[in-house]
């Protein structure tokens, strides 16, 4: 078998990614995918005139300054795109009446946190102070500067980590609920836990307000899909082929050599080396049986949390929501009193409305999603009743729009459409164990994988790799091309190429 070919299992961003720049690099490679689109978990779907949107709410390395950008040209997403910045990360809601907006720009947002709890001023001013580093950070070195300036720039970065570094230990140590237990106002204390998760570092989370503010973190009008479509047809036009709804079931393996791949229909295809950017708990312990994971392997699979499973609910309403903001990751309101939903008690419903994007609704109305955690385990046991399992996700269909009525009187009689998928359904489409949505939490745990990356090949077995979420803590569209390019990188290394790329 010829050493250039390769397999590559799955067709997301960073099968995707993989493969593209393996082509660029004179390999030639399939992709085998079990579903019958490209993108995995970055993706949309149509109801009713409506798309429901299952990913994109920021993309890190939208400014065509950033160092990031150059990939995604790489990669062919960034040519001819789209992308707004948005003022307001997410608008939390308290039930005393106030409201915690987290602005995207640095001044704007602390000016409103030291006006919300003056008496907060120094943890306020430290968070502050965290996203103004990042803001330097995001500042790195391209490949496109010239050697004088990539000189400057570099010795920059190498003065922030010596002056900072201890800094950025103790924020990546420190979760976002710790940190938010600092604050003497209940409002901003229930707020910054809830910013995102309160197991996630909060060092990650100023970072992410840096990007927000260098408008480096932009939204692509046209939302998910387009974004995988075009990884698609950059691999396809570098000559890469991908075969769709073929679920890999198993990896060949001779004297611990990966040589190839069988199929559930029983075909088997053998290449020179298999990448997996499927799905880490059925690669290694599916796929290869378990039989090259060391302590080490298992470890994260066994201590690390893992992004929660979601009750993921797609409206359809016919309304422009004019008056409302537009923002990145959404509203957060306090609900009037608790509501169970599946296996949850929700207080306050977070809901995404995407005013900026008329693309994704018929004219004059707009798309909205409301993201719910939700146990794996619960709906694991509800669908082995499907008439039971159909009837609870109606059921969270009229509770959900029963919820937004509070915040969004008359909503009820505008809805046209609603749409539910549980844990179950990003499974089935994806692959991702426990139908988790990114892969690991970023938390105090893990976030030294940002220093010394997770290894992307197993012990005992060559020809071998890994990318994708489930080798890049904090999963996201950046980490999967990242995780592509470093793995070809280090291919190209072993056949003792020169690592090259291309724009298209
Ligand atoms: C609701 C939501 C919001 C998000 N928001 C953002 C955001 O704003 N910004 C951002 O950057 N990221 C966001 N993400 C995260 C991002 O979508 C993922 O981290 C990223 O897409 C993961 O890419 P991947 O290629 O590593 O994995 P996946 O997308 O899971 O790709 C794996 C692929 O492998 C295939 N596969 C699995 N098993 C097999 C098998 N046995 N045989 C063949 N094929 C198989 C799957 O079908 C899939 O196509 C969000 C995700 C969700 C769900």
């Amino acid at each position: 078998m010829q050493k250039n070919s390769m397999i590559i299992i799955g067709a997301g961003f960073a099968g995707l990614s993989a493969g593209i720049y393996a082509q660029m690099n004179g390999y030639s490679t399939q992709i085998f995918e079990l579903h019958t689109l490209p993108g995995g978990l970055c993706t949309a779907w149509k109801r009713k005139g409506y798309t429901v949107d299952g990913c994109i709410h920021w993309l890190v390395g939208s400014s065509p300054e950033s160092a990031m950008n150059q990939f995604w040209r790489e990669v062919g997403l960034a040519q001819g795109r789209e992308f707004i910045n948005l003022d307001e990360f997410l608008r939390y809601e308290g039930s005393d009446g106030r409201t915690v907006v987290f602005y995207s720009d640095v001044d704007r947002l602390e000016k409103h946190l030291l006006d919300l709890s003056p008496k907060d001023e120094p943890v306020i001013r430290e968070f502050i102070s965290g996203i103004r580093m990042g803001i330097r950070f995001d500042q790195q070195p391209t490949e496109r500067d010239s050697g004088i300036t990539k000189l400057i720039k570099g010795i920059k970065m190498g003065w922030l980590f010596l002056t900072r570094g201890k800094d950025m230990r103790r924020w990546m140590d420190t979760t976002a609920e710790q940190f938010a237990n600092r604050f003497q106002d209940p409002l901003l204390r229930e707020a910054f836990k809830e910013i995102w998760y309160p197991e996630f570092s909060i060092f990650f989370i100023m970072f992410t307000f840096s990007y927000l503010h260098n408008h480096n973190a932009g939204y692509p009008i046209g939302g998910s899909m387009p974004l995988s479509r075009a990884l698609e047809k950059r691999y396809l036009e570098l000559g890469g082929q991908i075969h769709y709804g073929k679920k890999v079931e198993k990896v060949l393996v001779e004297n611990d050599r990966a040589v190839g791949i069988e199929l559930a229909d029983g075909s088997q295809h053998r290449a020179g080396r298999v990448v997996s950017a499927a799905d880490g708990h059925a690669t290694i312990f599916k796929m290869l049986d378990g039989k090259y994971a060391d302590e080490k392997i298992k470890e994260p699979y066994e201590k690390w949390p893992i992004f929660p499973p979601l009750v993921y609910v797609g409206l359809g309403v016919n309304n422009r929501f004019e008056n409302e903001p537009k923002t990145v990751s959404g509203i957060s309101f306090a609900l009037k009193q608790p509501v169970e939903i599946a296996d949850q008690t929700l207080e306050r419903l977070s809901v995404h409305v995407y005013n900026q994007d008329p693309t994704l609704a018929p004219d004059g109305k707009t798309s909205l999603t409301v993201m719910i955690p939700s146990s794996y385990a619960y709906w694991k046991e509800m669908a082995k009743d499907p008439v039971e399992y159909e009837e609870k996700k109606e059921q969270i269909a009229r509770q959900v729009v029963a919820m937004l009525e509070q915040r969004f009187p008359g909503i009820g009689s505008q809805v046209e459409m609603v749409d539910v998928a549980t844990p179950l359904t990003f499974e089935r489409y994806t692959g991702n164990w426990q139908g988790s949505f990114e892969g690991w939490l970023i938390t105090p745990q893990n976030a030294g994988s940002i220093m010394s990356p997770m290894k992307q090949t197993l012990p005992g077995l060559s020809n071998f790799y890994l990318c994708g979420q489930w080798v890049e803590p904090g999963g996201g569209l950046p980490t999967g091309v990242m995780s592509a390019r470093r793995l070809l990188k280090a291919v190209c290394k072993e056949d003792g190429r020169k690592f090259i790329t291309t724009q298209a």
